[in-house]
């Protein structure tokens, strides 16, 4: 692998870059091997790097129906964030952000991690309340939130209409100083360039579509694909909105819903925001892009489906928010819009680990939320099947605790748009 640096850019310059290498290799699929993941988002390829890099299993191999991140990990409007209510969450969300803030130095590629800050906005008395209580808990589990006013509010958002005639007068709100975003496509990639660097197999373009169990049914020993069947010690499976449909391959039923969630582009601007704001009232949250774009999104569709279109009733909200409370983004005109399926557990929180089928593990429910936790759900699941143990961080968000009844329902808990 070519190491990037001003020293390499400048030697391929000269040679009129012609030099580069492939940023992965693409693989044809072996017959065996030690483990087998599925689904090519950042969680998959994350998994498949933290297996080679931390355990040193590298007969690993990532198997993705369509290309690496063309699901949710290249669709999503790219929030990290910590900021979660309970202990169990900020724990797992903040190992997450840490993993993101060495992470470009770690794999040589630059995923423009911007640490620009995220302020919520409180709508009312009650929902001042409310972000009095969420930011005492947060606080309470290490996460860096304050408490804000308007005034300091309006300095760090100078577009957001904060006056008391406002459709949605602000009271209020918190801030997480270290939230910020990074670019969706570069975080694939770049798991991808340093997974593929220690050996892992990127097969692209081949579709799981059935499970190999033991003679004895007891565990799976490998998939059915669209290029044939793949032997494994051990699965794990990242396919984020189509985990219902792989866990029925496999015998076992998810709790789980999928849902369209949708995002909207705007023309370039001049810069205008220069940090990330969502609102308590209308679950609208709208950032800038280094490229100059509004990057704008909302709540889930209001029906579960498999349909990537996204439907009218949330463009309506969802774009009518951005009108009522950015003014001056009023006559901005949106490049595109397209949405994504999500898979939503019944409390909001994701399952890392075992399934009740031996040999197989997954890593799904992310819902709205999983790009801030690429990093965290690869390292715990690579642990998890390295060692055959939960890690401490993920053990909380284990399938079992639909039966169990410990719940960790951050749905309302931490403002965030499920
Ligand atoms: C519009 C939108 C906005 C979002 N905004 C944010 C945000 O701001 N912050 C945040 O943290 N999260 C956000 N998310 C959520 C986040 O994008 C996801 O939680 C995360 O990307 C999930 O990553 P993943 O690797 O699990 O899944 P994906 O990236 O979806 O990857 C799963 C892969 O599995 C593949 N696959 C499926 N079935 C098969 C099969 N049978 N065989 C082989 N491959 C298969 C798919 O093709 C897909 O590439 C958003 C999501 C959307 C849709």
């Amino acid at each position: 692998m070519i190491r990037y640096s001003g020293l390499n850019l400048v030697l391929q310059g000269l040679r009129g870059h012609r030099g580069w290498a492939p940023v992965w290799r693409s693989a044809a699929p072996k017959s065996r091997y030690d483990v087998i993941l599925i689904g090519g988002g950042g969680h998959g390829l994350a998994t498949a790097y933290y297996l080679a890099k931390n355990h040193g299993i590298t007969n690993v191999a990532v198997i993705e129906k369509g290309w690496i991140g063309g699901g949710n990990s290249g669709r999503n409007t790219t929030v990290i964030r910590s900021n979660y209510y309970y202990r169990e969450s900020a724990e797992l969300y903040d190992f997450s952000l840490r993993l993101y803030e060495q992470l470009a130095r770690e794999i040589n590629y630059n995923i423009m991690f911007s640490q620009r800050g995220m302020v919520v906005t409180a709508h009312s008395r009650h929902d001042m309340e409310l972000a009095a209580r969420w930011v005492g808990a947060m606080r309470r589990n290490g996460v860096d939130t304050d408490l804000i006013g308007v005034s300091e509010i309006a300095s760090r958002v100078p577009a957001l209409d904060v006056s008391p005639a406002a459709r949605f007068p602000v009271h209020g709100g918190f801030v997480q100083p270290r939230a910020g975003t990074a670019r969706h496509d570069a975080v694939v990639w770049g798991y991808a360039r340093a997974a593929s660097s220690l050996g892992v197999d990127i097969i692209e373009g081949c579709e799981v579509t059935g499970f190999i169990h033991a003679a004895d049914g007891s565990s799976v020993v490998g998939v059915e694909t669209s290029a044939g069947p793949i032997m494994a010690d051990k699965l794990g499976m990242a396919v984020a909105g189509h985990s219902s449909v792989l866990a029925d391959m496999a015998g076992f039923r998810l709790p789980v819903t999928s849902y369209a969630l949708q995002a909207f582009v705007s023309e370039p601007l001049k810069p205008a925001l220069d940090t990330v704001v969502l609102s308590l009232a209308t679950g609208m949250y709208i950032s800038q892009s280094d490229k100059g774009g509004l990057v704008i999104g909302g709540g889930l569709d209001r029906y579960s489906s498999y349909a990537q279109r996204g439907n009218a009733p949330v463009i309506r909200d969802v774009i009518g928010a951005v009108a009522e409370q950015y003014p001056r983004f009023r006559r901005v005109r949106l490049l595109r819009h397209w949405a994504g399926i999500v898979d939503v557990m019944p409390d909001s929180s994701p399952v890392i680990g075992e399934t009740p089928v031996p040999g197989l593990y997954i890593n799904c429910g992310w819902g709205t939320g999983g790009f801030k936790a690429i990093p965290v759900g690869g390292w715990t699941l690579a642990h998890h099947i390295a060692t055959g143990k939960p890690h401490p961080v993920a053990a909380p968000f284990n399938l079992g605790r639909f039966k169990t009844g410990a719940l960790i329902d951050e749905a309302a808990a931490s403002g965030i748009a499920h």
